[in-house]
């Protein structure tokens, strides 16, 4: 058989295979984009658990309408002028709105600031129209209905409305802990709301509780520690304050949310003789490490990452930890009491 390029939609819906897998990974993407873009207010509207309508509405700089075209086009992004060394932002790949824009219907409004009017483009099975004027005040609202309907095979794979709608409130969850100043609002379908107010951005255990529940500063640990330019801050919850599940972990690498092997078992690890072995400890960790010294583009969701120094990092957890738990007199000196 010949070689032959695919054509540009095939390698968009295949992208948008390792990007999108479910509403939950759409609403990640679109509430990612408002906050590297500076959005402090980010409303979600959701219908069928996310997978007939996801809404995301903020506040954030905007997109001129010049470069929409450019917003939902492969490859483009305005976030890498750094290199891949120097992330700052929760994106950089200029995948996800090209992606999502293959395999449902979607279309972006937004209006920078001083424009005289708003504009907007759709992309329907990777073919886009517009920019055509709009109305909207201010910000971006990037709304994607009808999620896989470009590829059927990919719908059957979903779970129940109320399962898919669970898993975008556990994403909202994760990234109000890392934008304490931020205000969230979701909306979904039955009038269930989750709403986390702004907090100042220094009273980060607020937001905490506000997602953790509000018992959770009661009972658990500070950490802040250091070693060699990594650093660890947050809180481990008391080993007499454990769930059923690890659910209740929250891990940050310079304030992207993550679930990473590595931290997840060095946690573990720091409760190991403390805790039963089927109970999970609940535990909020924001590591701050020099970005050359991790790689977030291990794979499309980002949700692992590669440390070049992972016996350092790990060796930081669970000392942090049992350190802070031998201070407050929880925990034995030696291995084996609890
Ligand atoms: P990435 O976030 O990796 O750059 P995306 O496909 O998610 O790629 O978005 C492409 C570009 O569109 C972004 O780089 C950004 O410039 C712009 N953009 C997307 N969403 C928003 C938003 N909510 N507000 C402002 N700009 C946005
Ligand atoms: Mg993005």
């Amino acid at each position: 058989m010949a070689i032959a390029q695919l054509s540009d939609a095939l390698i968009d819906q295949i992208a948008a295979g390792e990007v999108v897998e479910r509403p939950a990974s759409v609403a990640k993407e679109l509430i990612e984009n408002a906050l590297d873009a500076g959005a402090r207010r980010i409303e979600i509207a959701t219908a069928a658990g996310g997978k007939s309508l996801l809404r995301v509405t903020d506040d954030g700089s905007g997109i001129a309408a010049d470069e929409l075209p450019l917003a939902v086009r492969r490859h483009c992004t305005s976030k890498l002028s750094g290199g891949l060394d120097a992330i700052e932002t929760l994106g950089f790949r200029g995948e996800a709105l090209p992606s999502i824009g293959s395999v449902a219907r979607l279309t972006v409004k937004s209006r920078v600031a001083g424009a005289a009017e708003a504009f907007e483009i759709a992309v329907d099975g990777g073919r886009s129209s517009g920019p055509r004027p709009a109305a909207l005040s201010r910000g971006t609202v990037v709304e994607v209905r009808d999620l896989f309907h470009a590829v059927p095979a990919r719908l059957k794979f979903l779970k129940s409305d109320r399962a898919e709608g669970a898993a975008i409130t556990e994403i909202v969850r994760r990234l109000a802990i890392a934008f304490p100043d931020v205000r969230f609002e979701l909306a979904g379908p039955d009038r269930t709301q989750t709403v986390f107010e702004a907090v100042d951005g220094r009273d980060s255990l607020r937001r905490i509780e506000a997602v953790v529940g509000k018992d959770f500063g009661a009972n658990a640990i500070a950490i802040a520690a250091e070693r060699e330019g990594v650093q660890l801050d947050g809180f481990a919850g008391l080993p007499t304050f454990h769930r059923g599940n690890a659910l209740a972990q929250y891990v940050y690498v310079n304030g992207r949310p993550v679930r990473d092997r590595l931290i997840l078992s060095a946690l573990r690890g720091a409760y190991a003789d403390v805790m039963a072995r089927d109970r999970h400890p609940v535990a909020v960790l924001f590591l701050t490490i020099d970005p050359a010294l991790v790689d977030v583009n291990v794979h499309p969701a980002k949700a692992d990452v590669r440390f070049r120094d992972p016996g350092l990092v790990r060796g930081l957890i669970v000392g942090a930890i049992r350190q802070a738990f031998t201070a407050a007199g929880l925990r034995a000196t030696t291995t084996g009491a609890s």
